[in-house]
């Protein structure tokens, strides 16, 4: 149970419209952030800001170590070791990363080293009709610049993927397949290991986008088998503008960088360069140092309370969010309920209102003060799948209660009435 965490969060005790108070339920688009965060961004350009590497003086020693020890404490949430932790601006720059950098191999940017991440054509890359764009967009991108197929695993019409055909997907001409570990409009989570079972059987990379399933569950790399992840900082109660790709260390080495500038490379002459070993080479630029010691302390804090009991916080919220608007007239969950004993499912809910455009939801949700989240929430290959535009999502983190829940299926409640729909 987790008990008085609200008051680690600030924002959280004010009010929005007509001075309500605020019911946020918006935690899948980005997390409010706690004290210990908050503090660990604001101490460090207090007392050790300074550029990181190379300087010859105590703060550049300091915010240095500082920056190091906090790519360590990431790595640790992660269950990986801290080399292979390369930061980046987010989820989606670290799934660009790996993409771009199979397009920089494909092109011969890498030399031998990189081979196993050239694409041509005849060969096939995978993703899910689950994915957020972040997770398909570079691989459609991919495709195009390589002349590889890009081939999906469908979704059923609740939104699960189909996973009892694999080899139908997974072809022995997969070279790579990217897919979701939680989906940030089903809430479901991933059955990852006969994905990744399959994809070592036709020797293809595997990526996960760990963006939804990171912040809520206790994720390890080593235990999911997977070759990267990706994640991101401001879901999982750290700043804005940082987040990670985790990568297997032997192949961060050999994956071209595909984004060029100071601080990457080894040695540098008027006609070519080399880089230096991961994750260096993929850091280019100032780094976001003070973001880093903020996703640090964000994943100590997290840590702190437990994942195992985050996790089964969020999902006794989840219960009471689910099966609340589940029993609603007019109202269509997507996705089952799912198991409130089981880790099958985040702690949201996406619901589409029969006669009620998402938006026109949103207007009556806001106007009691709750946050959520409309459209398609860049997901719309799956909305399509699922015969919807778009639909209205209550997404919740540590910090969320029974009443939040409750005050987001009251409001749902009221919406078909309070637009005079009646069929
Ligand atoms: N994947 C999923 C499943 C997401 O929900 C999101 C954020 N909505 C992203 C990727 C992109 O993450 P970021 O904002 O860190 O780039």
């Amino acid at each position: 149970m987790l008990e008085n965490v609200r008051d680690d969060f600030p924002l959280l005790a004010r009010t929005v419209r007509n001075g309500r108070p605020l019911v946020y339920l918006d935690s899948a688009a980005t997390a409010q952030k706690p004290q210990a965060v908050l503090d660990a961004e604001f101490g460090f350009y207090r007392e050790h800001y300074a550029a990181v590497a190379r300087g010859a003086h105590l703060l550049a020693e300091e915010a240095t170590a500082a920056y190091e020890d906090a790519r360590a404490d990431v790595a640790e949430f992660v269950g990986a070791a801290p080399e292979e932790i390369v930061w980046t601006s987010g989820a989606t720059a670290a799934l660009n990363l790996v993409a771009n950098g199979m397009a920089a191999a494909s092109a011969g940017l890498g030399g031998d080293a990189s081979s196993p991440f050239a694409l041509g054509p005849g060969d096939e890359i995978v993703v899910t009709q689950a994915e957020h764009h972040a997770n398909l967009i570079p691989w459609q991108q991919l495709a195009t610049r390589t002349g590889a197929t890009l081939r999906w695993i469908p979704v059923d019409p609740d939104g699960a993927l189909v996973l009892h055909d694999l080899p139908t997907y997974i072809t022995e001409a997969a070279r790579v397949v990217a897919f979701t570990h939680a989906s940030n409009v089903t809430g479901l989570v991933t059955d990852v290991e006969p994905i990744v079972r399959r994809a070592r059987e036709v020797g293809a990379l595997t990526v996960l986008d760990g963006c939804q399933s990171v912040p809520h569950l206790p994720v390890d790399v080593a235990q999911l088998g997977v070759d990267f992840m990706a994640f991101s900082g401001h879901k999982m109660l750290g700043p804005s503008a940082i987040g990670a790709l985790w990568g297997r260390k032997e192949l961060l080495d050999a994956l071209p960088p595909s984004v060029y500038g100071g601080g990457a490379i080894a040695t540098v002459t008027m006609e070519e360069t080399t880089w230096l070993e991961a994750p260096m080479r993929f850091e280019p630029g100032s780094p976001p140092v003070a973001q880093a010691v903020g996703m640090a302390a964000a994943a100590r804090y997290l840590t702190g309370l437990g994942m195992d009991a985050v996790a089964a916080h969020e999902r006794r919220i989840a219960h009471v969010l689910r099966s609340g608007v589940a029993e609603l007239p007019g109202v269509r969950l997507i996705g089952p309920v799912g198991d409130p004993a089981q880790d099958d499912v985040l702690g949201l809910a996406s619901v589409a209102v029969e006669g009620v455009h998402p938006h026109d939801v949103g207007q009556v949700l806001d106007d009691r003060g709750i946050a959520a989240r409309v459209g398609h929430h860049c997901a719309q290959p799956l909305h399509r799948r699922l015969g919807l535009a778009g639909s209205t999502r209550a997404s919740t983190h540590v910090y969320s209660t029974e009443d939040d829940a409750l005050a987001f299926v009251e409001a749902l409640a009221s919406v078909r009435s309070f637009f005079g729909v009646t069929a």
